[in-house]
């Protein structure tokens, strides 16, 4: 019997046209369609459905992220694997968000998009299109993950971030290496796939948006700080501190850490690098951070930990002990703990 994939059209560059300003709007599915008459050589059966509201990516809300995860939901028994067609501007929060809104999951979901659209010449959403498709019908290896395919690679979708705003390898996954590269042929790493589950899926749709990014520069105010600190009904709050997650080591700053943890604020250190982990305590500055409370993110991305902080408030409320082990031990693959 042939496989069956659900196309799950969001928007993105991938299906935009220009409008008479010049400037890309989302467009419907039919014209991605086609633009891609390859599809129809497939061995596997397509089909597929779009939002309500094709959307910028930019424009992405949790709101939407249950929409999606809800089609996936519906669908989940009828289908063999899932393609969700994505703007790259938020793909890798979307990609995190469903990895941990989709607890067990046993098939593959992939999201894809592309730098040009589709019905462009020199598209690449023609080529990410048809592997995503041929990766989410694979019969031989079935990947059990929230995937984002770009431009050859296939990337576990927790641990990728988009690094470019122009070349088509947009895509990087920089401490977690790729799960299949596309060739003539598509290769897959079994080994560094996750196990299938043995339970059955559960969807988790509750976020909780109470949370804040502290992004650390040189000469950065007591003011900026506390007052990020103070927004109100915080509850958690991400530092994106310097190297293996050092912060300045000032008094206030401290004081101000310290005042917030105090106020039953979670604070979690992550590193502005792109590859690499936090390591507490490798230096002095970041000794002061690990004594008074502030958890490590370890090697996870700015993309996941804001997700991922907003899927733990959203599903343990009331519940700050659990809040904090589920952000300190890896849900599904979303970092390595050093
Ligand atoms: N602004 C677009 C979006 O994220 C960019 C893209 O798709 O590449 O929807």
């Amino acid at each position: 019997m042939q496989n069956k994939v659900l196309i799950i059209y969001t928007g993105g560059t991938i299906g935009m046209v220009q409008g008479k300003d010049g400037s890309l709007h989302p467009f419907a599915l039919k014209g991605i369609f086609e633009a891609v008459p390859q599809l129809e050589l497939c061995d596997y059966t397509i089909d597929s459905c779009q939002l309500d509201n094709i959307i910028d990516s930019s424009n992405m809300t949790p709101r939407v992220w249950v929409d999606i995860a809800g089609i996936i939901e519906r669908e989940y028994d009828n289908y063999d694997g899932f393609v969700v067609l994505h703007g790259t501007d938020t793909m890798a929060y979307t990609a995190s968000a469903l990895s941990f809104m989709l607890e067990n999951l046993g098939k593959p979901v992939v999201l894809t998009g592309s730098q040009l659209p589709v019905g462009v010449l020199r598209s690449d959403g023609r080529e990410n299109i048809v592997c995503a498709l041929e990766i989410a019908s694979c019969k031989e290896v079935v990947i059990p993950e929230v995937c984002v395919f770009f431009e050859n690679r296939l990337y576990r979708g927790n641990r990728s971030t988009k690094v470019s705003a122009e070349n088509f390898d947009a895509f990087k996954s920089y401490n977690y290496p790729s799960l299949a590269k596309a060739g003539i042929t598509i290769t897959y790493k079994k080994h560094l796939i996750l196990p299938p589950p043995d339970k059955p899926l559960k969807v988790h749709k509750l976020f909780d948006e109470h949370i804040a990014v502290l992004k650390l520069f040189p000469g950065i105010s007591k003011e900026l700080v506390d007052s990020i600190l103070h927004t109100p009904h915080l509850k958690a709050a991400i530092i994106e501190a310097y190297g293996s997650g050092n912060a300045l080591t000032e008094k206030w700053f401290i004081d101000s850490l310290q005042d917030a943890i105090e106020r039953g604020i979670l604070l979690m250190d992550v590193t502005q690098c792109k590859a690499g982990a936090v390591k507490l305590r490798q230096y002095e500055a970041s000794c002061d951070m690990e004594r008074i409370g502030v958890i490590s993110g370890h090697d996870i991305t700015i993309e996941a930990a804001v997700t991922k902080m907003m899927h733990v408030l959203g599903i343990c409320t009331n519940a700050p002990d659990t809040v904090r082990y589920m952000m300190e031990n890896p849900i599904c693959g979303e970092f390595s703990k050093n």
